[in-house]
């Protein structure tokens, strides 16, 4: 062995000769081990694949490292902060309540490290070899992987090579400022001291998200959205809703505004917008949020016949790209990229490569999407909008939460909404604004995906007082009517 080096191989059981690329061969090989990668590898060795993972930086991608859980873990302190400052609501008087933003954050790293390792621990016991570096395709079936302290290893994947490389923010191009005040979200999730205000440009799922994150931690905000309203994929009564809200808590949302330019000056951000009232925003930060593009600089694609759409990877039904025995799964095929819809396809296409997949089963369970902000919002299925638009003939009902107990005693607001065909009373989707509202629409999930009615959905027994009545509450309106409507 004295020519030899262990590669960086996390399962450490691979040997290579130095100064020789060695090629080492799996019958799977993932590129990326965010949650669709690793679920997808998790899956296959439970398969029996002989599965691998080639990652560049750590497991667990954008939503443990820089995504879904550090901001969760930042909205949860907001949370609390908000909930205290309301205390005297309740009779609970407090004085003095101060933030410590470097234990928010140092509470926030604690939570992502605590999963990170777990996520270590399953890989070492599933001894499911993870390899770190760049990989670049070289052909269908070989990657070369540019590992982190120099050298190269080569593999070769004899079945399936799977992209899983995911995304990353969208750069604004109109400015060249290279200021440190400009910031991706990866960026402001690593900020040590607190902003003294933000702007926001982007009012989608990610800009709603930290807007109301800063407000509830008492930073001004000004959310700048080129559209006419917030959220504009959503139902448009939500967009509403948010709007009102959001203005209400005093952050400063400013619509059919697109902005021109962001320059630094003493220390402080000037964002230019061709808006007539508010030409000029300053703020401490400026913070990006205009939607995420595909990671597939230097994969190599170029080598290959492979088909994008919209700069993500075009793929069938089970994940194969126009390369038949490469796949795609996670956001790097775009679509609803989320962390839930990327690991259900790391699932599906460990499945289909393991021979297990039925061909014939091909429902494909709803996506819910959930933001959670302050109020909460979640949704699944059509939009009204949406479903009008595939000529569906629908029926809608709406159930205010001032009307359901468990939502008045937290002193929340918000509403239930459901569409369903009017013909054959399917539920087409629903869309909830509230307390728990991303926890509750587990509920119409399982309901979608058991092809349940509304009528059905009117008849469960929901537990007294509990904010999940008001999913009762709208699906009986939309059959006999509600009972608090
Ligand atoms: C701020 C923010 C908040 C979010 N919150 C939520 C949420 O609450 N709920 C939700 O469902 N979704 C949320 N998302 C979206 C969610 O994080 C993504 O949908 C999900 O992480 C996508 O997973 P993925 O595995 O496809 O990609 P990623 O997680 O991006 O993983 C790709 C991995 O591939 C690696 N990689 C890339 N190129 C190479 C290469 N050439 N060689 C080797 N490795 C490579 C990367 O290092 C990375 O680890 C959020 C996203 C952001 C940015």
């Amino acid at each position: 062995m004295a020519n030899t080096v262990k590669s960086p191989c996390s399962g450490g059981f691979f040997y290579y000769q130095k100064r020789r690329l060695v090629q080492i061969k799996h019958g799977v090989i993932i590129i990326g081990g965010g949650v669709a990668g690793y679920v997808a590898a998790i899956r296959g060795k439970q398969l029996g694949l002989d599965v691998a993972v080639v990652e560049s930086d750590k497991l667990g991608g954008t939503c443990l490292h820089r995504g879904c859980i550090p901001t969760k873990a930042l909205l949860e302190s907001a949370r609390t902060f908000r909930t205290i400052l309301k205390g005297k609501t309740f009779g609970i008087l407090c004085d003095n309540v101060q933030i410590d933003f470097a234990k928010i954050q140092a509470y926030k790293n604690q939570v992502v490290k605590h999963l990170h390792q777990g996520l270590n621990n399953i890989f070492k016991r599933e001894r499911i070899p993870v390899y770190s570096g760049i990989a670049r395709l070289l052909n269908n079936k070989v990657i070369e992987i540019a590992q982190p302290y120099g050298g190269k290893i080569s593999l070769e994947a004899e079945q399936a090579l799977v992209l899983a490389t995911g995304s990353k923010p969208r750069n604004i191009h109109l400015t060249r400022t290279d200021s440190q005040r400009v910031l991706t979200t990866d960026q402001a999730l690593k900020l040590e001291k607190q902003p003294k205000s933000i702007i926001i440009v982007g009012g989608g799922v990610i800009g709603v998200e930290f807007a109301s994150l800063y407000s509830d931690l008492g930073i001004p905000v000004t959310l700048i959205e080129q559209e006419d309203s917030l959220l504009v994929h959503g139902d448009q009564e939500i967009q509403k809703e948010i709007y009102r809200q959001f203005v209400n808590r005093g952050i400063k949302v400013l619509l059919n505004t697109s902005i021109t330019d962001i320059q630094e000056q003493k220390q402080q951000i000037i964002v230019t917008t061709d808006n007539q009232h508010e030409q000029e925003v300053i703020g401490d930060y400026c913070l990006i949020c205009i939607g995420r593009e595909a990671n597939i600089n230097n994969l190599g694609l170029e080598y290959l016949n492979i088909e994008l759409t919209n700069g993500f990877v075009k793929v069938n039904s089970v994940y194969q790209t126009s390369e038949p025995n490469l796949f795609a799964i996670g956001d790097v095929i775009g679509g609803k990229m989320l962390a839930h819809a990327a690991s259900y396809q790391g699932i599906r296409v460990m499945e289909y490569l393991a021979g297990v997949l039925d061909p014939h089963d091909s429902r494909q369970a709803p996506i819910p999407a959930c933001i959670y902000s302050n109020p909460e919002i979640a949704s699944i299925g059509l939009t009204e909008h949406q479903a009008n638009q595939q000529g569906y003939k629908i029926k809608v009902s709406k159930f205010s939460l001032q009307a359901n107990g468990k939502a008045v005693v937290a002193n929340e607001s918000g509403f239930v909404k459901l569409i369903a065909d009017a013909e054959t009373d399917d539920l087409l989707g629903a869309h909830l604004i509230g307390p728990q509202a991303t926890e509750l629409i587990s509920v119409i999930s399982v309901g979608m995906f058991l092809d349940a009615s509304s009528w059905e959905l009117s008849r469960v027994i929901y537990p007294h007082p509990t904010v999940s009545e008001a999913l009762g509450e709208a699906a009986l309106a939309l059959n006999s009517g509600a009972i608090h409507g």
